[in-house]
């Protein structure tokens, strides 16, 4: 079948975690019949699953309307059955390149294959940056005690009177340490430098804490434990002494990066930490009928929640775009 021949979605989701599934169920209740290209799995450099960062996550009590909780993985399937249910189309593959440009829009796929599109909606998400040592992606997963998000996890029975570390020096280290502080027996912060780049309110409140220990001019050098991380072995980079240090749990909060490769050339403006910029407190982008929503472009919130909340305006001002241009 020739491109010219090939039929033009109405709306194109890219992503599939909260923010991707709620886009996708709204979008498919407005008749939309949304494709959704949800990924492939890809482990280099860490682990990256379609579904999101909630496939790494064990349990999720903070997700309204679980009260008992429920697991990363299992709360995505809910997802993803609930879209799939009202007729949303699920395509296995990831997106390499954009051309929002064209009149339609052209999406060309990891296999060559092109998709056209009269609007696209942008939910990648970010992926947690990992400090790189050994041991520490593996007990990242199944519940080993390593999580790039206190906030997801600290508060799991497996954490709490417990003495955990969290590896950072920025807002995103103070805030999931001061977090850590309400269950932990003691949080230490472990940090390459002498100083920390977060704000000085939110020093203040871990330094002043007496439950926070600061390890400074320390790093990580590997993480210990067989099905459970037991402790943690560290270098002071300045002394180049060993040491160490037993934790139930490690919390690393050295950033994240947005998954927005695919559409670095495309004329999409990002902002100054290359999350996708938005205009005002819609899910617009600069380009028309190209929208974005969740954590690939909210460098604060990050949450499942939030994320599937900008999932929904993100289907409803395509869906006002779609119907301004004559597309139903
Ligand atoms: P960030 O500001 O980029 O800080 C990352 C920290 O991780 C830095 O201290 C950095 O060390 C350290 N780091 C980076 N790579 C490392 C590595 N490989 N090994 C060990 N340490 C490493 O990231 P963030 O804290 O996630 O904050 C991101 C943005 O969100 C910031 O603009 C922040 O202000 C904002 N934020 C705001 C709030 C709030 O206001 N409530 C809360 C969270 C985040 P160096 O300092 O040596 O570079």
């Amino acid at each position: 079948m020739s491109e010219s021949t090939l039929a033009v979605e109405k709306v194109v989701i890219i992503g599939s975690g909260p923010a991707g599934w709620t886009a996708a169920i709204y979008a498919a209740r407005a008749s939309l019949s949304p494709l959704a290209i949800v990924g492939v799995p890809a482990t280099v450099p860490a682990p990256v699953l379609p579904g999101g960062q909630l496939m790494l996550t064990t349990e999720v009590e903070n997700y309204p309307g679980f009260p008992h909780g429920v697991t990363g993985p299992e709360l995505m399937d809910k997802f993803r059955d609930q879209a799939v249910r009202f007729d949303t189309r699920v395509l296995d593959n990831d997106v390499v390149s954009c051309d929002f440009a064209s009149t339609p829009m052209r999406l060309t796929l990891c296999d060559g294959k092109v998709i056209q599109a009269h609007s696209v909606i942008i939910a990648t998400g970010a992926t947690a940056n990992w400090i790189g040592c050994p041991n520490e992606l593996r007990l990242a997963q199944n519940g080993g005690g390593v999580s790039a998000c206190a906030v997801c996890d600290g508060a799991l029975p497996v954490f709490r009177n417990k003495v955990l570390a969290v590896v950072g020096g920025g807002d995103t280290a103070m805030e999931e340490a001061s977090y850590l502080t309400k269950f932990a027996a003691k949080v230490y912060i472990i940090h390459r430098r002498d100083s920390f780049r977060a704000s000085r309110a939110m020093q203040t409140r871990v330094l002043e804490h007496p439950r926070v220990e600061v390890l400074w001019n320390t790093v990580v050098t590997n993480v210990q434990g067989e099905n459970r991380i037991t402790g943690l072995e560290l270098e002071n980079v300045q002394t180049k002494q060993t040491s160490l240090l037993e934790v139930a749990g490690l919390f690393v909060a050295i950033g994240h990066s947005p998954a927005t490769k695919f559409i670095k050339d495309s004329g999409i403006t990002f902002d100054e930490k290359g999350y996708v910029h938005l205009s005002s407190r819609s899910s617009e982008t600069n380009l028309k009928g190209v929208f974005a929503a969740g954590d690939v472009a909210d460098s604060t919130y990050r949450q499942a929640v939030s994320a599937a909340g900008m999932g929904c305006q993100a289907a409803i001002d395509c869906e006002r775009y779609l119907a301004t241009h004559g597309v139903h």
